[in-house]
């Protein structure tokens, strides 16, 4: 049999490239490749972006309120399709089908949010500025924008994205992450189920080549990139060096600060959630735990039975925990690091590198890794693991473990857990994170804030969706106007105008 070959979707059309070059898509939990995918070179790219281009003037001119019709259709196809989509997030990803739907949802939640578009793109208004002089300020789309977006969330990221973008009347290029091709694909098709005019939302899977085309193409004036730091840094400084408006969302270490006073069992149940659901594979999982106090032993008691207990095999089988990593090449990375900070002197607690899936053997699985008496200078602490491994950091005070937090370079998110107001009240003033969560291990806003993280983990000012995501996707236009009538005097001041 052969292995299908997915296409770009470009103008509302599948466009094959015969002789592209191709990539492998993979599924996980078999290790198989179950589909190819062609790479978009600079010129298929160029031509997505002319669609786009020539799709953005009807678009911006279409009303709000009809895009607004158009994303409520497509957000009741994505409930009607929630379990196929969940499907392909599994299949290509790897993460278990119950995970896979919740992550769906989430990016449906996106598209309910921008369905109130018309309210959201109101203006401002001020009468009698100046004498018979009104001011007010409009929100005009951006043009066209571009979209590149990681593994980890085939439909959530590039949903945090498109809807807000194309609610604002801009057309999009939606470069998906090469790894994980379909659910994009499948998305754009709904969306024009839905209504959405050809050329308005494009898919142009790819590598390096597509990236930096959409950053330096003059077609495109705004990029929103979500992935790993030294990718978003190299988005941020190419794309901002053509004059496009970017934001370039980067990796993470999201550390949770425990303190004695905790609800303990409750903490444990949260922390084994944030640290290996979806196989430690999440930029809000929480990869660094530390410690207050005497709490550190009782709490790794908990975390090992737990971890011990997790089941792990393939994502679409029942009753499963957590499935495979990525790719072999990513679970490799995953095992050196774990080697690397084992020959640093942390302690293994529950060492999960040679776990066997009996039933998928050529699977890319690894076993929840737990590690206590980790330091800040342990390869395990400074690098994004990304895959299930959680280290545990040992602090005698709630200021040291706030030093620590705020010494780390990301600043993605991060939790406190804790029965005291005053210390939770203190550790949200104080720590220099984008997203905290109280007693909350992952707390990554509903659609209707914004999601953004601090330091390494954005380059870049606004949030993706929310008020930041309609700000990043328009533009503001102020217009001072008046209507003389007969009132000139022949003459004109060349002084700076002022209030009149
Ligand atoms: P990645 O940086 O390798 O890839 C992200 C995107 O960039 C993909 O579309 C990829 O094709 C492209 N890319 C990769 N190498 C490139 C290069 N040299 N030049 C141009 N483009 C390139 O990230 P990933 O492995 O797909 O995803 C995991 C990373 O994403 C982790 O670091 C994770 O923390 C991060 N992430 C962050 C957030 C967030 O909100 N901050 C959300 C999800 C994932």
């Amino acid at each position: 049999m052969t292995t299908p070959v997915l296409s770009p979707w470009i103008g509302g059309a599948e466009h094959p490239v015969p002789g592209a070059r191709l990539g492998d898509v993979h599924d996980p939990a078999t290790g198989q490749v179950i589909r190819k995918v062609a790479f978009a070179s600079r010129e298929t790219v160029g031509k997505a972006i002319e669609a786009a281009r020539a799709a953005f003037p009807a678009w911006r001119d279409t009303p709000p309120l009809r895009r607004a019709r158009i994303l409520a259709r497509f957000r009741e196809l994505c409930d009607a399709n929630r379990d196929e989509l969940a499907r392909l997030v599994s299949q290509e990803h790897g993460k278990t089908l119950p995970d896979a739907a919740g992550s769906v949802q989430r990016g449906v939640e996106v598209v309910e949010f921008a369905t109130g578009i018309p309210h959201l793109l109101k203006g401002e208004w001020s009468e009698d500025v100046a004498r018979g002089v009104d001011l007010h300020a409009t929100r005009q789309p951006v043009g066209v924008c571009a979209g590149i977006t990681p593994f980890n969330f085939p439909a959530m990221v590039p949903m945090w994205m498109f809807p807000v973008a194309l609610a604002c009347g801009n057309t999009f290029v939606l470069k998906p992450s090469e790894k994980v091709p379909s659910t994009s694909l499948r998305l754009a098709r709904l969306f024009q189920e839905a209504g959405l005019p050809p050329g308005v939302l494009n898919v142009v899977p790819g590598d390096a080549e597509a990236v930096d085309t959409l950053l330096t193409h003059p077609g495109v004036d705004a990029v929103s990139f979500v992935g790993s730091t030294p990718i978003a840094r190299h988005v941020y400084e190419t794309a901002a060096r053509t004059g496009k408006r970017v934001q370039a969302l980067g990796g993470a270490k999201n550390h949770a600060v425990v303190l004695p006073d905790c609800d303990l069992e409750f903490t444990a149940d949260a922390l084994v959630g944030a640290a290996y659901g979806s196989a430690g594979e999440r930029c809000m999982a929480i990869s660094a735990v530390v410690a207050v106090g005497g709490v550190a032993g009782p709490l790794v008691e908990r975390l090992a039975a737990r971890a011990r207990a997790l089941r792990v095999g393939p994502g679409t089988f029942k009753g499963v925990d957590m499935g495979p990593v990525v790719t072999a090449a990513h679970r490799e990375r995953i095992r050196g690091l774990v080697a690397a900070g084992l020959a640093e002197g942390a302690k293994p607690v529950v060492d999960g590198r040679t776990l066997r899936v009996p039933e998928a053997e050529a699977g890319f699985f690894l076993g929840p890794t737990l590690l206590d008496h980790v330091t800040t200078s342990m390869i395990v602490y400074r690098e994004e693991i990304f895959g299930p491994v959680l280290v545990v950091l040992r602090v005698a005070t709630l200021d040291e473990a706030i030093a620590l937090v705020n010494a780390n370079p990301y600043g993605n998110g991060t939790a406190i857990f804790t029965g005291s107001g005053r210390a939770a009240q203190r550790f949200e003033h104080d720590v220099q994170v984008g997203m905290v969560g109280v007693n909350v291990a992952i707390p990554v806003p509903m659609a209707f804030y914004s999601f953004g993280g601090w330091k390494q983990s954005l380059f870049g000012d606004l949030h993706v969706h929310g008020t930041e995501g309609v700000k990043f996707y328009t533009r503001t236009k102020a217009v001072t106007s008046r209507w003389p009538e007969g009132s000139g005097t022949g003459g004109g001041s060349l002084a700076m105008p002022t209030l009149g």
